[in-house]
């Protein structure tokens, strides 16, 4: 059931250079248009005060030096006492000092436009990802390449879609200085701006060819950037910290750091170094080409019909070129090297969800009692092949309560993920009241189960929240928080904390923050289920976390609670299992036993070795015995 997914790198490396440029163009301008899309959802006003600054920006240094020409051209005809009316010549001026103020004007409140841009820009596409993230299958998360996509859009979300939206309007604003001066060149030959524009060719072509070599190097190496992520964040992990100088693990992580950064640069010092090569040798020969047209124009001025004034103007046109096509050039690369990283944002925007309804009018399911049926179910998790579940049947009915049990990676935990429709099956069907699960309404559905998973949510805000999480829809319920945190046991620790109910949790955004043992945040996950008016129960491996006098407290309560609900247990304890109405023994995704705990000890099979290894196991510890 692993969605569909291109891999555009493979195919785009096969493509050569004719999928280059295509890719280029048309995958340029998608990106781009994504971008401006982006911006124009954040803020529209944003779009139109840049395009004017933009324009301004490209019009203000033409109109500039034909202001100056004029003015030297003014000059010179008072020299030679042709002009004696000094207003004549203040009047260019004072047009000089109003392109120099609005040229500074526009410059500044390009900045701060460009400034509060990022920030409403880089928010919006955070609030996006986020949003999206709240859809995307679990499967998908599963895929190492996806889940690379969404970090890098994460990382590259802040800046990059500012950073090339400012380029693209600096390409623009110089594109338009560049024109203007290239029509202003042609007055002095026709083949003067051909030979400039000649000469920008090659940097400009080097300029690409080494963006995209450096972006395929970095694709190559993506590998070893996640291995750099992934050592830099084991040794600033707070839950890893203690075993790693415990064991004194820092210096083989920092070791392994330096030798995938040692291999990374090798390469990419190469890359910088062939490029800046090829940079130095294409701005000689264009330094070159200038010199011989600033040589011709001085001798038009001399000894042709140019005047004084067209020397600056035509000078100040070759030089205003150069250094609008190299903005242009090294702009254009950047714009591009940027939208390519967008990719991983589009991509993962564009992740289609498959846990959807397959009807159009999706069921709503009913609340209250409810019969559940495993058929021939089977599950291999999304880019994997081995079963993980094989041919489950199961049946399961409000006021029973089911315990599974079976060895670490028999397929529990998956089985329960099946149930709540985090995933579908791979094969066969499992129905809540005689219907699919597919056919109901998604949220619905999640609302009639009250999970407390392995790995549970802490949420670092007040112990209330944490327990009223349960339930969003309907405002803080004070009795329901407190009594969900009798039934679990949680409320003798809640109530010895600082505030009470009221205390902050974890020391991420607060002094005054609490953290909790591992038992006691479980226990607060379970009162969050027990807050949660849900017809399905389940407890999924409260082992690792939870003592057995507390776990045994939370399962009776379940059992208490469970009346009407349908109660599943997932525990290694197999005293728990004791007084379930229906113990499930998996092994290897299979079901190999199922009946209640006096019909699976005479059967004398798994569960009975199971039961008696552990049961021997308390009786020589504890003295405690386990009766059957
Ligand atoms: P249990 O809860 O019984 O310990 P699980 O259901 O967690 O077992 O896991 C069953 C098997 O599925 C294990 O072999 C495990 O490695 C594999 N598995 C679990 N989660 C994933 C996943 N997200 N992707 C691929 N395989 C997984």
């Amino acid at each position: 059931m692993e969605p569909k997914h291109r891999s555009p790198h493979k195919t785009k490396e096969k493509r050569g250079i004719r999928g280059f440029f295509q890719d280029m163009i048309f995958g340029f301008c998608s990106r781009l248009f994504y971008i401006i899309s982006l911006v124009w959802e954040a803020k529209k006003s944003i779009l139109f005060v840049l395009a004017l600054l933009c324009l301004l920006d490209g019009v203000l240094p033409v109109v500039g030096a034909y202001i100056g020409a004029e003015l030297l051209n003014r000059l010179a005809l008072a020299i030679t006492g042709q002009l004696t009316d000094f207003t004549l010549i203040l009047y260019p001026l004072i047009a000089l000092f109003v392109q120099q103020f609005l040229n500074r004007i526009t410059g500044r409140i390009s900045t701060m436009t460009t400034r509060i841009a990022g920030e409403l820009v880089s928010n919006h596409i955070r609030l996006k990802i986020i949003c999206k993230a709240r859809s995307v299958d679990l499967g998908s998360f599963d895929r190492p390449e996806f889940y690379e996509k969404l970090e890098n859009a994460n990382r590259e979300a802040g800046h990059r879609p500012i950073q090339i939206l400012s380029a693209t309007f600096n390409v623009i604003s110089a594109a338009i200085s560049a024109v203007s001066f290239v029509v202003i060149l042609a007055g002095l030959h026709p083949a003067a701006p051909l030979l400039i524009l000649l000469m920008a060719l090659p940097g400009a072509v080097i300029n690409y060819i080494y963006r995209r070599k450096t972006f395929l190097y970095m694709r190559h190496r993506s590998k070893d950037r996640r291995q750099m992520n992934y050592y830099a964040s084991v040794m600033t992990n707070k839950d890893m910290v203690k075993e790693i100088r415990l064991l004194g693990l820092s210096d083989t992580f920092i070791g392994k750091f330096r030798a995938v950064f040692a291999r990374y640069y090798a390469g990419i010092k190469r890359l910088i170094l062939h490029e800046g090569f090829w940079h130095i040798a294409i701005s000689l020969a264009t330094v070159l080409a200038n010199a011989v047209l600033f040589v011709y124009v001085a001798h038009e001025v001399a000894y042709g019909p140019l005047q004084l004034g067209d020397y600056s103007l035509y000078t100040g046109a070759l030089n205003s070129i150069v250094s609008y096509v190299n903005t242009l050039v090294t702009m254009t690369a950047t714009i591009y090297e940027g939208t390519l990283f967008i990719d991983n944002m589009m991509t993962f925007m564009r992740e289609e969800e498959t846990i959807v309804p397959t009807l159009a009018e999706p069921v709503l399911p009913a609340r209250g009692r409810h019969v559940v049926e495993f058929r021939d179910v089977c599950f291999a998790y999304p880019g994997t092949e081995n079963n993980v579940l094989d041919h489950i049947n199961l049946r399961l009915e409000s006021g029973q309560i089911t315990v599974l049990v079976g060895l670490n990676g028999a397929g529990k935990t998956t089985l329960i993920k099946l149930l709540t429709r985090l995933y579908d099956p791979t094969e066969g069907v499992i129905l809540l009241d005689g219907r699919d699960i597919r056919e109901y309404d998604v949220r619905e559905l999640y609302k009639i189960f009250g999970i407390v998973f392995q790995d549970f949510g802490k949420y670092a805000v007040s112990v209330r929240e944490n327990i009223s999480f349960g339930d969003v829809d309907l405002p803080i319920h004070e009795d329901r928080v407190r009594a969900a945190a009798r039934e679990s046991a949680a409320a003798e620790f809640i109530e010895g904390l600082p505030d009470g109910y009221d205390t902050p949790l974890m020391r991420y955004f607060e002094e005054n923050g609490t953290e909790l043992s591992i038992g006691q945040w479980q226990k607060l996950s379970v009162a969050r289920a027990f807050y949660k008016q849900s017809d399905i129960l389940i407890l999924d491996e409260p082992t690792a976390s939870l003592d057995p006098l507390a776990e045994q407290e939370v399962f009776n309560q379940f059992g208490r609670l469970g009346d009407d609900k349908i109660t599943i247990f997932v525990s290694h304890r197999l005293s728990s299992a004791t007084v379930a109405d229906q113990v499930v023994v998996l092994e290897y995704g299979k079901i190999i036993e199922c009946g209640n705990h006096r019909e699976l000890m005479k059967q004398k099979g798994k569960y009975h070795r199971l039961f008696t290894t552990q049961a021997s196991r308390y009786l020589d510890e504890e003295d405690d015995p386990v009766t059957e």
